[in-house]
């Protein structure tokens, strides 16, 4: 019998690494990315299906209404949300399913007391989260300041979380990312280690 995945969630300020991490982690053939649905608009290269299930304003509201959603929150002005089907789906077909999600959305999960891994992902310091914004390159300067001054109130919710991973360097990080999960190992069944 296959034995069910878990849910994992990622989550922390913006600029930490949480994309950079998440990319590593889904290189494992044991996770699945859960998709999110967005009112944003699409970024070049970005796929509808694969990236996220990108949603007119009104079609997002009749989901958030008709219960589809785990969690959804509205980030930087766009509503984001996680889709409860394919996330329960993949679970049950033994997969460990990876959230990349905001500290809102995350705390709604833990509201709701769905069960779930909860890694807070944690810049080394603010300096270098700022140094971190900066090198990206995708934001102007005050959507930088915007979203660093939202990091201190974030910050303070990771106690709220199973575990606090500082990603200073890399390797280590998504070593012990790894480790949370259970991906280190021999795999237990066709799942995975559960
Ligand atoms: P988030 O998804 O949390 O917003 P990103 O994964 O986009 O963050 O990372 C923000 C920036 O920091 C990117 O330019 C990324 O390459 C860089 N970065 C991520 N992890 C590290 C690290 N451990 N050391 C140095 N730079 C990093
Ligand atoms: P971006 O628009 O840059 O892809 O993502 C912006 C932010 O939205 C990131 O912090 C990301 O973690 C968050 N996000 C992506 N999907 C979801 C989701 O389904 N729910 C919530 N709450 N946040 C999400």
């Amino acid at each position: 019998m296959t034995s069910p995945g878990k849910m994992v969630v990622i989550s922390g300020p913006s600029g930490a690494g949480k994309s950079t991490v998440c990319k590593r982690i889904l290189e494992d053939p044991r996770v699945q990315f859960s998709v999110s649905a967005t009112t944003r608009a699409k970024r070049p290269g970005e796929v509808d299906g694969r990236d996220y299930y990108f949603l007119d304003k009104e079609t997002f509201r009749k989901k958030v209404a008709a219960g589809e959603f785990l969690e959804s929150a509205s980030v930087h002005g766009n509503m984001y949300g996680t889709l409860r089907k394919p996330v329960e789906d993949a679970m049950a077909a033994g997969k460990h399913v990876l959230l990349e999600i905001d500290v809102q959305g995350a705390l709604q999960l833990k509201d709701q007391d769905v069960p779930g891994l909860h890694i807070f992902i944690a810049p080394p310091s603010f300096e270098e989260l700022r140094r971190r914004l900066v090198g990206r390159a995708t934001d102007a300067p005050e959507v930088i300041e915007r979203r660093l001054a939202k990091a201190e109130d974030e910050y303070r919710e990771r106690v709220k979380y199973d575990h606090v991973v500082v990603n200073d360097d890399l390797e280590r990080c998504v070593a012990e990312v790894r480790r949370l999960i259970g991906l280190d190992g021999p795999p237990t069944g066709a799942g995975g280690a559960a």
